[in-house]
């Protein structure tokens, strides 16, 4: 039985990125690119006035200085007409500066008297001017391969003039429910009978990643239907089952999977909840097999599905950025195994203090509700005292 990590590093050992396409930049937001971008001209493309005032020689400006204003250049304006000694030219944020100037004196720190400008502050050559290719060389490469295209990133691509930008595909996860106990959401349920919610669960948490989702609906504790839900779901790019994947008699994800070709990586991992978790891959299309409980199955899509599909899709770090908090009370468990303990996170004084969420039994969806974190305890160690620090996987991008 692999551990926590063994299982992971297994999974992404199994996953690559599908492929690339042009996407608008435009809509491009949460994709990763897929090829390295150098910049085709340098950011500011020419020397331009950082501030609203006066663009000068500082030279003229060493003692107290009275200035003709001899032009005015708004933003988007042409810097044709040089500015000669004892002159100044009205400029305006992002115009061009003109030739013969290499100051910009903001209007705060000027007066004007009919058509001239005295100056009351002291000017520094170079000050308030932005300069070519200060922010960006031509050909620099300056977003690599794998970067992930956040707002900034969509605004450097724009600024350089990348109407289409080179992005790995998305990713298509194909998402079973099975057995017979489950009536389709909207149906009234009767006693004995589990409303799907699995299934439109993990159909939630893959869109979260940016994948695409793909309902297949419930396959019935038969092989048949095991089995014509498990080919449909082979021809997307992954599948995600969820029950059935236990010891029972009636559990036959595994045997039907091993039956349509899906050749298993690993069966039942080293993790509280989730232990049941079956991993396979048939011709590069990764088969997650999750456990039937809610709770467990949102639990190992968060700690194996996710960064798989993370790295389908081109990204280079998959896993949650590392987190430590403190835990406000002592906390125990069995040794062997690691353990996935649902918290609520409140900050103290800048620090994460973490409270278990409340029962922390499997059965027990309500604690996942009320969790913002999850606590990964370490296999081996039995008792957390309070103030203890932990890893913990921050779940959403605020807190509850
Ligand atoms: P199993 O792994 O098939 O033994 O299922 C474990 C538990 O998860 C049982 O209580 C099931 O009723 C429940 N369960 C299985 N599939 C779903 C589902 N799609 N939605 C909600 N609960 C489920
Ligand atoms: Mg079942």
């Amino acid at each position: 039985m692999p551990t926590y990590e063994e299982a992971r590093s297994i999974i992404l050992e199994s996953v690559a990125p599908l492929g690339a396409e042009r996407v608008e930049t435009g809509r491009a937001l949460g994709r990763t690119l897929a090829e390295d971008v150098v910049a085709p001209w340098p950011l500011p493309l020419c020397d331009n006035s950082a501030m609203d005032g006066y663009a000068v020689r500082a030279d003229d400006c060493r003692g107290p200085a009275r200035l003709r204003i001899t032009g005015y250049l708004p933003a988007g304006g042409t810097a044709s007409v040089g500015v000669g000694p004892g002159c100044a030219v009205k400029i305006m944020t992002g115009a061009p500066i003109p030739p013969g100037c290499d100051a910009v004196i903001p209007f705060e720190e000027t007066s004007v008297a009919d058509d001239h400008v005295v100056v009351k502050a002291q000017v520094t050559v170079r000050q308030h001017i932005r300069f070519r290719a200060e922010d960006v060389r031509e050909g620099d490469l300056v977003l690599p391969e794998g970067t992930p295209l956040r707002p900034p990133e969509i605004s450097m691509l724009a600024s350089l003039g990348k109407a289409f930008v080179p992005v790995y595909r998305t990713v298509r996860v194909a998402v079973l429910s099975t057995g017979d106990e489950l009536i389709e959401l909207g149906e009234p349920p009767s006693p004995g009978m589990i409303v799907n919610s699995n299934s439109v669960a993990v159909a939630a948490a893959v869109r979260e990643t940016g994948a695409e989702s793909l309902l297949l609906g419930i396959a019935r504790d038969d092989p048949e239907s095991h089995a014509e839900k498990i080919s449909e779901g082979l021809k997307a790019d992954a599948l995600v089952t969820t029950a059935g994947v236990s010891a029972g008699d009636r559990d036959l994800v595994r045997e039907v999977l091993a039956q349509s070709g899906v050749v298993s990586r690993f069966w039942r991992v080293g993790i509280k909840p989730g232990g049941p978790t079956a991993f396979g891959t048939k011709d590069g299309v990764p088969v997650f097999s999750l456990p039937g409980n809610p709770v467990s199955a949102l639990i190992t899509f968060e700690v194996f599905v996710r960064p798989a599909l993370l790295r389908m899709m081109g990204r280079k770090r998959v896993l949650r950025p590392p987190v430590k908090a403190t835990l406000a009370g002592e906390v125990r468990k069995k040794p062997g195994k690691v353990h996935f303990l649902r918290v609520g996170i409140e900050v103290r004084g800048g620090e994460y203090i973490a409270s278990s969420a409340g029962d922390q039994n499997t059965g027990i969806l309500r604690t996942m509700v009320l969790a913002d974190a999850i606590a990964v305890l370490p296999a081996d160690k039995t008792v957390f005292a309070a103030g203890e620090r932990v890893d913990v996987l921050l779940l959403g991008e605020t807190l509850r």
